[in-house]
């Protein structure tokens, strides 16, 4: 970040209701109101589900996941950089892109199957727009690949983008693969103007 963006980021974030309601409640991350909403409107995550979240850290999703799918479910939660222990949480630290994880998906997940990829991700941002929503929709080319990878029949796919260059390629290449496609912007969203999330329901296996 340039030294004026960044001055930006921290005057919108002292502004924030978000920031001060997650710091009231001792929450890791402000984006726990995004998953929160999508599951008061949608419901995705029940109890005893397998969920797999691609991008987790520091863990504010994946506390009410964790919560949401309780003793009988299993959370499977990745990141690049290291995240804090959660009861019935196994973390794990790679790149989703890469060779190692390909291999721990097809080890670990894949065999039993899952009932829903949740993703929070987007790569670093290099400032230049064009160069990141372009990097942006591949990671989310990246996480409909491991979608197909593990998801069971009639599965569920959450997953953050950002809309312009290569977004309706994307929708169109999830249409092909779900029953229904949904778009949700979630109110802790809005400060993002592009960013939104994609409910895709009912994964057509192959
Ligand atoms: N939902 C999280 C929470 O509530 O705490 C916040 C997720 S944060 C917005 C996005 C995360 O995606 C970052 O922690 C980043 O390290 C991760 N990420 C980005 N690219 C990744 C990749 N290729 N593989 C794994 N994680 C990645």
């Amino acid at each position: 970040m340039s030294g004026d963006s960044s001055k930006k980021w921290l005057a919108r974030q002292k502004k924030d209701k978000f920031v001060k309601q997650a710091q009231k409640e001792g929450v890791r991350s402000r984006a726990v109101y995004k998953i929160r909403e999508i599951q008061r409107k949608y419901d995705c995550i029940k109890h005893g589900m397998r969920v797999l979240e691609l991008g987790a850290a520091p863990g504010s999703w994946t506390v009410d996941i964790a919560q949401w799918v309780g003793k009988s479910g299993k959370v499977f939660a990745v990141d690049i950089l290291p995240m804090q222990a959660i009861d019935n949480v196994q973390t794990t630290q790679l790149d989703i892109t890469s060779e190692d994880f390909t291999k721990w998906l097809k080890k670990t997940v894949a065999m039993e199957g899952i009932d829903i990829v949740v993703s929070d991700m987007a790569p670093n941002m290099s400032g230049h727009k064009q160069t990141d929503q372009l990097r942006c929709i591949g990671l989310c080319e990246a996480v409909l690949e491991v979608a197909t990878e593990c998801l069971r029949q009639d599965g569920n796919l959450l997953m953050k983008t950002f809309q312009g260059l290569g977004f309706q390629e994307l929708v169109a290449d999830l249409r092909k693969d779900f029953k229904t496609v949904k778009l949700v912007k979630p109110e802790a969203s809005n400060r993002s103007a592009t960013e939104v999330y994609i409910f895709a329901q009912g994964y057509l296996q192959k």
